[in-house]
């Protein structure tokens, strides 16, 4: 054998071998990246929507409406007053409210309406001008067809963890910086500036100790089965995700007692 004649076998020998010639090999490089990069932005899509069940931890802390509903009274003498509470939901309302002893002086209204989300925090017009005493109005979803999760479909400590985020939105409202609702009212303008104040708004109700029932709340409206993937999207993108307000129950000294 003349082993001067034998030569090391080049790419384009072995791809010949394999039968793939340099065109078709370009082709299918091609086509391998456009594939690649296809099933890459699907998975990003859908990393983005809130569709997959998540691991649910039991709340430490639970509130209790057996015990509660024996404290009612007490409660409404304490955290009652200036409140317009509906017959449903007393009892929920007013154990949030201990929540947020600020809020006891405060004017507030809860009434239920049709709204195109599940709760609605709305500041009154003298709230709005600067005129004393400021007043709210939570609305109550009570639409039967709403394709997002009313407050009468998930557990009472969830109801609480709800009412709960709204009433944070009270407290800050109430905030006496300086054009402090015109950023608000900003806030509203573009997809991230809503995460950010919604997310403050949450981290506010965890620091008021309602923790364990946003969580109960987040958890039980992004898993709800009658409501809409677009619902459920929405609330991934803007709200706290539970794991975060896991995250920050975890991290936050109030909880450690629990
Ligand atoms: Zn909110």
């Amino acid at each position: 054998m003349n082993h001067s004649l034998a030569k090391p076998l080049a790419l384009i020998d072995v791809l010949r071998l394999l039968h793939i010639t340099s065109i078709n090999f370009l082709r299918k490089l091609t086509l391998l990246f456009i594939l690649i990069f296809t099933v890459q932005i699907i998975s990003f899509s859908q990393k983005k929507s809130y569709d997959k069940v998540e691991f649910y931890i039991k709340p430490k802390k639970k509130i209790d409406s057996t015990f509660y509903k024996t404290k009612i009274q007490e409660l409404d003498s304490l955290f009652g007053k200036n409140k317009i509470l509906p017959k449903d939901y007393r009892l929920q309302c007013l154990i949030a409210l201990s929540f947020f002893p600020k809020l006891k002086e405060i004017p507030i209204q809860f009434k239920l309406k049709r709204i195109s989300t599940t709760m609605q925090c709305r500041p009154s017009f003298k709230r709005l001008v600067g005129k004393q005493p400021h007043n709210y109005k939570l609305y109550i979803n009570k639409k039967n067809n709403f394709k997002g999760v009313l407050i009468n479909e998930v557990p009472f400590n969830a109801q609480i963890g709800l009412i709960g985020h709204e009433l944070a939105h009270i407290i800050d409202f109430e905030s006496p910086e300086k054009n402090h609702l015109i950023s608000r009212a900003m806030d509203y303008c573009t997809k991230k500036r809503k995460k950010k104040f919604e997310h403050c708004i949450d981290s506010l109700t965890i620091v008021h100790g309602l923790g364990w029932q946003l969580y109960d709340w987040s958890f039980f409206s992004l898993n709800n089965l009658k409501s809409s993937k677009k619902y459920k999207k929405f609330k991934s993108e803007i709200y706290m995700l539970p794991k975060l307000i896991l995250l920050q129950i975890k991290t936050n000294a109030i909880y450690k007692l629990d």
